[in-house]
């Protein structure tokens, strides 16, 4: 089933939560909706769903205008950040109850109810747990029978609100590798929110970024992260130390560095460059930028340096351990820095 998302605007009072969105989420795909706090994910996600209605555009759903259909005639799967399941329920009942409620000429019989219980707590590898209730789960057990029992109505289209957004950091990784090897299996077009930017470079076929009710970029997790195409989506993506540069005869300068400026550019640019793509050295050179070294951060299998640039915010430098150690870098120590990769943008008067 396509999604097909046509000038879709919402406004709340004078606010305006989506300006006009054109999307196409393809059949079978996993499309992540990515982006800042606020910027409107999560009402998109609620107008494919049919739970909030447009005040412009159409959704489709596979060519069909779907707008004014209700959510119960879409056909969709949720799982949310915080889904109650029914406390006082078992699992095998929670999962159950999609089967349960459905009018008397489709319901299947206790039998075939059963059997299809446990073939999807068998496929989120929890039917050991069918008897329990959810008092008696983790919170990572519980994401994963909320999404048993979405599926157990066999959605045409599976919608996901940062399902894993209240869960620690090392149980969420699991299950956002889970959650890609289940779609991989089971092929249902999908949308999952999120503001976490490796959750979707992980998880999805393709990305949407959102910035204040726009899309800033749609493409492959690659695209987005090696060819950012504003500087939003680079700042959002990653850490970026930003330079301030004097643009002259087409290089954009800073200190002894010089980088590509855009073409027919003022005399002022942003130059844009990862911390894990700077060199560090003792020796200066052609193209290097000196600096003091202020802070050296241990974050396990990589270390940070921090280090001050005349005339620049305070330089992150990222290492590998190996080359920290080798190195055997110090506080005060004077370094000289040689990004790799770099990108030039000429910010609009509004960004200075
Ligand atoms: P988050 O990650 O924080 O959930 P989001 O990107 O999902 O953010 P939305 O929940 O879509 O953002 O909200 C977009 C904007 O619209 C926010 O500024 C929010 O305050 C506003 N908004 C959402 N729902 C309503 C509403 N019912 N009434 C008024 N404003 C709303």
């Amino acid at each position: 089933m396509s999604i097909e998302i046509r000038n879709i605007a919402k406004r709340f009072g004078n606010f305006t939560a989506l300006d006009h969105i054109n999307l196409e989420v393809k059949t079978g795909e996993l499309l992540a909706l990515l982006g800042p706090s606020g910027c409107g994910k999560t009402t998109l996600l609620r107008i494919i769903a049919g739970l909030e209605a447009p005040d412009d555009g159409q959704i489709l759903f596979h060519g069909e205008d779907t707008t004014e259909k209700h959510v119960r005639e879409r056909n969709v799967g949720f799982v949310f950040q915080h889904y109650a399941l029914f406390r006082h329920m078992t699992v095998f009942e929670n999962v159950a109850f999609g089967l349960r409620v459905r009018p008397k000429e489709t319901r299947p019989s206790d039998a075939e109810i059963k059997r299809k219980v446990h073939e999807l707590l068998n496929l989120v590898q929890l039917d050991w747990l069918a008897d329990r209730y959810p008092a008696q789960l983790s919170g990572g057990q519980r994401q994963r029978i909320a999404l048993a029992r979405a599926l157990a109505v066999e959605p045409k289209v599976l919608l996901l609100d940062e399902p894993f957004g209240a869960l620690d950091t090392k149980v969420r990784k699991e299950l956002r590798r889970w959650l890609r090897r289940l779609h991989d299996e089971m092929h249902i077009t999908s949308v999952f929110v999120t503001h976490d930017q490796e959750e979707a470079l992980e998880v999805a076929d393709r990305v949407v970024v959102m910035n204040k009710g726009k899309i800033e970029q749609l493409g492959s997790p690659s695209d987005v992260y090696d060819k950012p195409a504003t500087p939003f989506v680079y700042q959002f993506l990653g850490d970026v130390n930003l330079f301030q540069s004097r643009v002259h005869e087409g290089w954009a300068h800073v200190g002894d560095a010089r980088f590509a400026a855009p073409q027919g550019q003022t005399d002022q640019a942003v130059v844009y460059v990862r911390p894990h793509e700077i060199d560090v050295s003792r020796e200066g050179g052609a193209g290097a930028l000196s600096g003091v070294i202020s802070h050296v951060r241990l974050l396990g299998a990589t270390v940070r340096l921090e280090v001050d640039v005349a005339g620049q915010d305070a330089v992150e430098v990222e290492l590998t351990r190996e080359r920290y150690l080798q190195g055997d870098w110090k506080v005060a120590e004077t370094v000289y820095l040689l990004p790799r990769e770099a990108r030039v943008y000429v910010p609009s008067a509004a960004e200075w």
